[in-house]
């Protein structure tokens, strides 16, 4: 699981693999004591749905799947709340100004860099902006969920059946 994980962030210093106050075992540097915590990488997910019923739907410009398509989504940063991120992402992406409707679901699953992550969904109202693909999606469009392309995230395609089965 700390395959790779070699060097202290704080000082440079050799991590070893040590019990920690709790008896987990973690990298921990031998210099300076800093802890390398190992979590899954929080995101958030934008479920955006237009007048007609249709789900709005990125293709995604870089890795992982680049190529493909699924919902605006994105890491959280340090300094944002899960709503912020989903507003942020749902901006940059799409050009739409969003609003939160309401919390969907979280869902936990495999990522292939970060080995796992915990995504946020939101049901998302539009509130301004006009649709333009930007950032790292490539296109943005409406798909009505009968249309829909293969959805490359399993966290996305939670949030789409959640919506659908509740609506
Ligand atoms: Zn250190």
């Amino acid at each position: 699981m700390y395959s790779g994980i070699n060097y202290c962030l704080k000082c440079g210093g050799k991590l070893s693999i040590k019990n920690d106050r709790e008896n987990k075992s973690r990298p921990i540097c031998n210099d300076c004591g800093w802890i390398y915590y190992k979590n899954p990488i929080p995101a958030s997910a934008c479920l955006v749905v237009n007048s007609k019923n249709e789900i709005l739907l990125i293709k995604r410009k870089f890795e992982p799947s680049s190529g493909k398509w699924a919902l605006p989504s994105g890491y959280i940063e340090i300094n944002q709340t899960p709503e912020q991120a989903a507003i942020a992402e749902m901006k940059e992406e799409t050009n739409l100004d969003g609003e939160i409707d309401y919390f969907i679901d979280y869902f936990t699953g495999d990522s292939p860099i970060y080995q796992k992550i915990i995504s946020f969904g939101y049901k998302m109202n539009i509130i301004g902006g006009t649709l333009e693909a930007g950032d790292d999606a490539s296109e943005a469009k409406f798909v009505s969920y009968e249309n829909l392309p293969e959805i490359c995230f399993a966290s996305h395609r939670h949030f789409i059946e959640i919506w659908k089965k509740n609506k």
